[in-house]
């Protein structure tokens, strides 16, 4: 039995790029336009020899898989693509782009059976 995404445990998440865009004020910390990282399920690649700071990474990870899942048009989550710098000098912003759909296999990304005790997923 399969259903729209494949295989009966296949499950679809958005490949995102994260790249740095101009704000409305100069930059002060070291990332520059155009920098950027890819995420693809829970893997994060930088191109080679680019680095990316912690503090604005630490202020990008919480939205990354709501991002990566489908979300409804009308949630904010769906439009709002850009997240400012936390320092309050810089004006670096990361805008989120969802690049491609990936399937995975939920028995190949955790031991939890998909009729685990407490768990009803929404239609079944
Ligand atoms: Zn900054």
């Amino acid at each position: 039995m399969t259903d729209a995404a494949g295989p009966d445990d296949a499950f679809v998440l958005y490949d995102l790029k994260v790249e740095v865009v101009q704000g409305d004020k100069p930059m002060v910390c070291n990332h520059k336009v155009g920098d950027h990282f890819f995420l693809s399920g829970e893997n994060l690649s930088l191109p080679p020899g680019q680095t990316f700071a912690i503090y604005p990474l630490a202020a990008i990870l919480p939205l990354l898989p709501a991002k990566q899942r489908e979300t409804h048009r009308n949630d904010w989550m769906t439009t709002d693509a850009e997240i400012a710098c936390p320092d309050p000098y810089c004006g670096g912003r990361f805008r989120i782009t969802r690049t491609g759909k990936r399937t995975f296999r939920h028995s190949e990304v955790t031991l939890v059976p998909l009729d685990a005790p407490g768990f009803k997923a929404e239609g079944v």
